[in-house]
Formats: structure tokens, C-alpha cells, sequence
């Protein structure tokens, strides 16, 4: 990698057409072996034997790193013990309350060190498969870290979600240990964890023991046998766990996907590939230098936290911030605060989160000093470009890049984005620009063809590159139906997407969201980024309703800013600006203001609850809901415009 970044002169990294990126990307793509093995030899393995890349004919079509042997741990922390780092800070970590705990590489390695101690003592091996259930804290990613030391393959689950949904993740991962905490801190008050764990395991049955971590004191049960307090069996004093030597397609987690569209499934990362993919895209991403206090704001029970708060900025001995809490708690300006305090330098978050400090409004960002800021990043939707700009001019201060990173949990890491890394490319609100290297994306029509530029069709990724996740837990049936059926050879990752004529890359939403009107295809994503260009409008979310005529036609549930009331002469005049602004044929048939709109534990609207609100039909599976009341707060909209329509009313 070094070489690769440092052979550009300083002049030509920004490059106006990214011919650059493009040269590098087919290099990567014509010889992955070469290219792949360069990138790897940067990190530690016990043993190189054989290619880094071997060609198959099933899905997921390629192996990486076969028969070399490594391990993660290793890679992300005793190697930081001789090569000048081991006084670096790892984690500037905060509490929600307020407490802070700055942990460098050395201590962190150290306290890995120990919990896989406790672990091997519980009888942890190779491949054996452990659930983590915790807060926000230290303790998250030394637990992640002591699992993968041992060979032992991590199935984190993000403490928001219930009980039925870790018993569910337990049962398909048959998870003999679960690690947990008594509580989490959220807006002030402590929600206990211990106790949802105890009622998962009622219906599970191959745990044997709970590890529990203190963090907030509450009172909870232990169950005798089987509960343990890490505190009362972590070893006083330095321990050494010999790490693992595991080959190169060797587990290293599983992570259940966060289910907007139906039953979890458990993406299965390898070692070798996911390693070098997060080394590689860490770097090319994220351009780091020596100097740099980097925080990806995301929560770690989801893929953006495995992969850009755990293993890539440890694998480059980065210093992140990790924060536990939310991000108005005690007020709206704790993010900034945070930012001011440590004097971050790399923002990574989502385009949820900038949406909702944007209706916050940047009076709070400005009562701090955001100059240390030098990139930005967002990931998990498409970016509507009003949320581009407000993130852009009140965060970055019109200074600062902003990386628009495309890839999911199936991905392992950042696939399609902006590489300052490598080389800068003008930048357009709303498009991810490049795929990196070692990423072959296309964008296909429904029959099978390469779409033409400007054309809207399905992103498709024509060959294994080293971060692709290599089965799903359990279900290499669903794994080959899922993602490699919809076209012939290539993995289809269900988003809708257009290329356009400079090659730059735009990603319209979900492909099971694409609405059809009358014979037009729309995204959902397009009408969405209309109504947010509205200066009264917040969110929206954009669905289709079954219609006799048109086959569907859009319907619009929409949150205003702060400030703005609901009336049938501002619907009016925002159903107008779609008009202008897209056309006639996506104008609402129907657009409803609401408080709140039903989203997922991460964040992403839940398009399908909507719009079952709207066919009146049972809204389904809900337990990746984030917050029930939303589909009240939906019914009620929309029985309210409902009624004034037969009164003649709207
Ligand atoms: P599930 O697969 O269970 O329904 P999910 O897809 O929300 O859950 P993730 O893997 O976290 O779970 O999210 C990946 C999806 O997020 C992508 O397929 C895409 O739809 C969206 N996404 C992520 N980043 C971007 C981006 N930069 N631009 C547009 N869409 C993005
Ligand atoms: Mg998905």
C-alpha cells in the first residue's frame, strides 16, 4: 500500500477525471494475485504458502489466502508492541455520564490479553462461537479481540435488540458462551442487559456460561454455574495467551444482518482477506496520517463498527475515539463537543445521524472549534444531497472532503467511494464516485445487460475481492439464491444504482424499494432527495402503493423541521416542488406529515412498514424495529388524510 500511495507525486492526487484510480483499479483486477499478495505482505503470518488468490467455480468464485496462516489479534495488537507504537493511544474512549478513559496500544494489548485468558480458562478453542451482547464500552472490543486471539469466532449483537432476537442469533450460531454486561448507559438512564440475556437463554440451549462485565451496578441475578463476573476471574498482573495460528479462510465472526428486508441472515467473514481488505481500504480511504484522532461514529454491534472501529484502525495502529452514548445526551452538541475535546480530525458517520443533527439545526456545532476536522465520511444510505451540503458547509466548513462510502455487512468493507488515499477525485453530492481497487462493479439491466451511462439498473460486482464475506452461518443455499442467482458468475448485492457519463458511480436505494409507475422505473431514494430539498421538510420516506391504473403510484410520509406546522397548503406546495423539480409523473399521489418514521436499530427507514400501513395490510416482522410507536404515528397519518379526503377536506 505504502508504495502504491507514495509513488503519486503530492500534485496529482487530486485528479480531475480519476484515470488514476481507474488504472490502479483495472492493475488490481487483471493480476488479484500479485496485487493482493503486495498488500499482505505489510502484515504478519506465520506461514505464506500458495497464492493469495485461487480461482473457484462455486460462488462465492474465488478463495484468499488458503493456505497461509495469521492471525487477527496479532496483526491488530503485538504488532504494535516493536514497531514504535505501543504508546500510541488506541481508544480515546468516553462515557456517556461523562467518564473518560484514554487506552493505548500497549495497555489495550495487555487487557486483550487477560479476557482471553478467562476465555481459554471457560474452554474457548478454534472455532468455537461466542456471543457478545455489551454496551458501548472498552471492554466490547477486547472481548472481540480476545475471541479471534484464540481462534474463536465472535457473533456480536447490537444491545439494542431483544430477546427473541439473541436467542434466535444463539440458536443459529450454537454459541456456548455469552458475554454481556449488568447495563448500558442511554440518555441518562441505565437500561439493564443482563436481564434480556437471561431471558434469551430460556429458549436456547447450548450456552453454558455468562461472562458479565460491570458497568452501570444495577442490581441483576447471577445464576449459579453459570454466571460469572469478569471482574472476579480476570488474572491480576501480566498474562501471555498464545495466540492462534488460523488459516487464511478461517472464520473470524458472524454477523447477522440487520434484517430490513426479512430473517437475519449470519454473513460469515474469513481472516486472511478481511484483514488485508480492511488494511488496504483503512488506508485508501481515510488517507491517515501520524497526527490523526479519527472517529467513526457508528455502534460496533454493526458491520461499520466491526470493521472501521475495531479491526482496520487497530490494524493501523490509528488513534479513534470510541463514544458510548447518544448523540443529544446531555445536549445537542455533544458531538461536537467530543470533536473540540480530542481534537478529532476524521468524522465517519451516517447520513441518518447528519439528518437528525440537521433538524437539530448547526447552531450547535458552531459553539465549538471543528477546525481540527480534515475529512468526513458517511455510510449506511444514500446521502440526499441536501444532507450532503448541510454536512459539507456547517461540519466542514466548506474545507473538508467528504467520503461517500458504498459497501454492507456482506461486503466486509468500503467498496465503492472517493480514495484520498490514492487520489482525490472531484467530488459530486450524492455519488460514491470509484470503485476501489480490486472492486469489478457494473451496473446491470433487469435482463442481464450492461446498463448504459446515465441508465438505472442493479450494482453487480463481477469478481471475489478479498473483503467478500464467504457464506452465510448455516445456509450456503440461501448464500447462492440470495446473492449469486439474480445474474449468472456475479454477486448481486440488491441495490439500485446508475453509472454516469464520467463513470462515477450513484447508488439509489434498495432494489426491492424501486417503485414502477405506469412503465417508470423510480427510486425511491430520487423522491426522497426531492422532498428534502424542500427548506420545510426533514425526512421522508417514499413508498408505493398498489394502484389498479398505474400498476403503483408514490406516496410520501414526511417530517417537517422544527417550526414548521402541517397544512394542506404547505402539502401543496411540496407536492409542486416534486413536480418542478422531478416531473409530474413522481408526484405523491398522497403525502403525509408525521412526528417520527419507522427505522431499524441502526437507523435506516423501514420502507416495508410503511407501506404496509398504506396497502393496510399487516406491517410483518418488526423486531429490528427501532421504535414501535412509529407505525401508530404512520396509521394515524394516514387515516387522518385519510378521512379528510371522503370529507372533501385536502
Ligand atoms: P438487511 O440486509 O438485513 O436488510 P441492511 O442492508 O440495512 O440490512 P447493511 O449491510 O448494514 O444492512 O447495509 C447495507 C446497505 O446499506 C446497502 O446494501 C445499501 O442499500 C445501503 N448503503 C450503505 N452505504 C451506502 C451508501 N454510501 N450509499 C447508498 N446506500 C448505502
Ligand atoms: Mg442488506
Amino acid at each position: 500500500m505504502a508504495d502504491l500511495v507514495d509513488v503519486l507525486p503530492t500534485e496529482e492526487r487530486i485528479h480531475p477525471n480519476g484515470n488514476l484510480i481507474r488504472e490502479l483499479n483495472e492493475r488490481s483486477l487483471k493480476d488479484p494475485d500479485g496485487f493482493w499478495h503486495g498488500v499482505a505482505d505489510e502484515l504478519f503470518w506465520y506461514e505464506k504458502n500458495g497464492p493469495a488468490f485461487e480461482a473457484t467455480k462455486e460462488p462465492p468464485y474465488g478463495k484468499w489466502f488458503e493456505r497461509w496462516k495469521t492471525n487477527l489479534c496479532v496483526n491488530c495488537l503485538d504488532r504494535h508492541m516493536t514497531n514504535g507504537m505501543k504508546n500510541r493511544v488506541a481508544y480515546y474512549w468516553e462515557g456517556e455520564p461523562g467518564d473518560r478513559r484514554p487506552t493505548p496500544y500497549a495497555e489495550l494489548s495487555r487487557e486483550v490479553t487477560r479476557f482471553a485468558k478467562v476465555l481459554k480458562d471457560l474452554g474457548v478453542r478454534k472455532g468455537a462461537r461466542l456471543t457478545i451482547y455489551m454496551p458501548m464500552i472498552p471492554e466490547l472490543p477486547i472481548a472481540m479481540l480476545a475471541t479471534v486471539r484464540l481462534g474463536a469466532i465472535h457473533s456480536v449483537i447490537f444491545a439494542g435488540f431483544t430477546a427473541k432476537s439473541i436467542s434466535e442469533r444463539v440458536n443459529d450460531s450454537k454459541s456456548k458462551l455469552v458475554i454481556t454486561a449488568d447495563g448500558a448507559y442511554r440518555r441518562g438512564k441505565v437500561i439493564p442487559l443482563k436481564p434480556i440475556v437471561d431471558e434469551a437463554l430460556k429458549d436456547t440451549e447450548s450456552v453454558e456460561k455468562v461472562l458479565v462485565v460491570k458497568r452501570t451496578a444495577n442490581p441483576i441475578e447471577m445464576q449459579e454455574g453459570r454466571d460469572l463476573w469478569y471482574e472476579e476471574v480476570a488474572p491480576q498482573g501480566n498474562v501471555y495467551v498464545e495466540p492462534a495460528k488460523v488459516e487464511g479462510m478461517h472464520p473470524s465472526y458472524i454477523l447477522y444482518t440487520s434484517g430490513t428486508t426479512g430473517k437475519p441472515k449470519g454473513a460469515t467473514h474469513s481472516t486472511g482477506g478481511y484483514m488485508t481488505w480492511l488494511y488496504f481500504t483503512q488506508q485508501a480511504v481515510f488517507d491517515l496520517k501520524d497526527t490523526d484522532v479519527y472517529w467513526c461514529a457508528a455502534d460496533i454491534g454493526w458491520v461499520t463498527g466491526h470493521s472501521y472501529i475495531v479491526y482496520s484502525p487497530l490494524l493501523r495502529g490509528t488513534t479513534s475515539i470510541m463514544y458510548e452514548g447518544t448523540p443529544d445526551y446531555p445536549a445537542a452538541d455533544r458531538w461536537w463537543q467530543i470533536i473540540e475535546r480530542y481534537g478529532c480530525t476524521i468524522l465517519y458517520t451516517s447520513p441518518t445521524a447528519i439528518r437528525m443533527h440537521m433538524k437539530l439545526g448547526e447552531q450547535h456545532a458552531q459553539k465549538h472549534d471543528l477546525s481540527s476536522l480534515r475529512l468526513l465520511g458517511t455510510v449506511g444510505e444514500p446521502i440526499n444531497p441536501e444532507a450532503w451540503k448541510w454536512y459539507y458547509k456547517h461540519i466542514g466548513k466548506e474545507r473538508t472532503p467528504i467520503v461517500d462510502t458504498w459497501w454492507q455487512t456482506e461486503t466486509g468493507g468500503i467498496l465503492i467511494t472517493p480514495a484520498p488515499g490514492i487520489a482525490l477525485v472531484p467530488l459530486k453530492p450524492g455519488s460514491a464516485t470509484y470503485p476501489l481497487p480490486g472492486v469489478d462493479a457494473d451496473v446491470y439491466m433487469d435482463d442481464g445487460t450492461v446498463a448504459r451511462p446515465g441508465e438505472k439498473g442493479y450494482i453487480v460486482i463481477k469478481k471475489p475481492w478479498p473483503g467478500e464475506f464467504m457464506t452465510l452461518w448455516n445456509d450456503k443455499e440461501r448464500f447462492d439464491s440470495v446473492y449469486f442467482s439474480r445474474f449468472k458468475g456475479v454477486y448481486y448485492p440488491g441495490d439500485y444504482a446508475m453509472k454516469d457519463e464520467d463513470g462515477y458511480f450513484w447508488l439509489l436505494g434498495r432494489a426491492d424499494d424501486v417503485l414502477k409507475v405506469a412503465g417508470h422505473r423510480i427510486g425511491t431514494i430520487e423522491l426522497e432527495d426531492a422532498l428534502i430539498a424542500h427548506p420545510a421538510v426533514a425526512e421522508s420516506a417514499v413508498i408505493g402503493k398498489p394502484d389498479a391504473i398505474k400498476m403503483q403510484v408514490p406516496v410520501a410520509f414526511v417530517i417537517l423541521r422544527p417550526g414548521q406546522k402541517p397544512s394542506p397548503q404547505l402539502r401543496q406546495e411540496i407536492l409542486n416542488h416534486v413536480r418542478t423539480t422531478i416531473g409530474p409523473i413522481a408526484v405523491p399521489d398522497a403525502l403525509y406529515f408525521v412526528e417520527k418514521l419507522p427505522k431499524t436499530r441502526s437507523g435506516k427507514i423501514m420502507r416495508r412498514v410503511v407501506g404496509a400501513v398504506v396497502a393496510e395490510k399487516p406491517v410483518g416482522d418488526v423486531t429490528t424495529l427501532d421504535d414501535e410507536t412509529s407505525v401508530e404515528e404512520a396509521k394515524r397519518a394516514y387515516q387522518e388524510l385519510k378521512a379528510q379526503i371522503a370529507a372533501g377536506k385536502s
